[in-house]
């Protein structure tokens, strides 16, 4: 479905268990996949491409908001069928690349199930830092949820891509739950340095797209956690 003119959901591919959502991009004439799913993804994303009439070889990137395996499940499928780069925060990059060992989860529950679900690794060819560009998205840091979190900025849409740090549950911005946070008190920091861009769309990892003021909400939200 596309959000805006450029932005489309891949809604065939969130119909997983952990309903993460998955963003094509359009940037002239590259196409930029933001997140994967989990795994198995790879066909419904390549059909969604086809359906609005463009190729799998015009998606030159595949972005990685992080590296938990509901956002880089269907990476390695997708990088082979489309000979896309694969883009991450120097930070999670070694998670993604299957160089170091995922850092545990607080959750029990998660914990046993991480150690036998455990997504297929890819190299990574681009190691994103704050600020670098692709294709019409600014890469913003935002260490907390895991280590290499970012956001992606399209400025002249005026649309924030937040990945896990921040969600839209239909009524309110909230952050990730806490048992799938790294870092809280870096997360906090990063969801302040969010709330300091203007952007009208908030396009999260889960939970549905916040359509109209969204950098509005995200500063009551910074706001009601510091009354807390
Ligand atoms: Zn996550
Ligand atoms: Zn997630």
């Amino acid at each position: 479905m596309e959000i805006i003119e450029g932005i489309h959901r891949i809604d065939e591919a969130s119909s997983n268990l952990a309903h993460s959502n998955v963003y094509l991009v359009i940037s002239g004439k590259e196409l930029v996949v933001v997140d994967t799913g989990m795994s198995g993804n790879a066909k419904k994303i390549v059909h969604y491409i086809q359906k609005i009439g463009h190729q799998p070889s015009e998606v030159s990137a595949i972005v990685l908001t992080h590296y938990h395996m509901d956002h880089m499940g269907s990476v390695k499928e997708l990088k082979d069928v489309t000979n896309a780069k694969v883009a991450v925060h120097v930070d999670d990059a070694d998670f993604v690349a299957g160089k170091k060992p995922f850092p545990k989860p607080k959750n029990v529950l998660l914990r046993a199930v991480s150690s036998f679900i455990k997504p297929t690794p890819v190299d990574v060819d681009v190691l994103l830092n704050d600020g670098d560009i692709i294709g019409d998205l600014t890469v913003v840091a935002t260490p907390g949820h895991s280590p290499g979190s970012i956001a992606l900025f399209d400025a002249q849409r005026r649309a924030l891509f937040t990945g896990d740090t921040l969600r839209f549950d239909g009524t309110k911005v909230t952050g990730a739950p806490e048992q799938y946070t790294w870092d809280s008190e870096k997360e906090k920091q990063s969801i302040q340095k969010l709330s300091a861009l203007d952007f009208d769309i908030m396009l999260p990892g889960h939970g549905e797209i916040l359509k109209a003021d969204a950098s509005k909400k995200v500063r009551e939200f910074v706001d009601s956690q510091r009354k807390t």
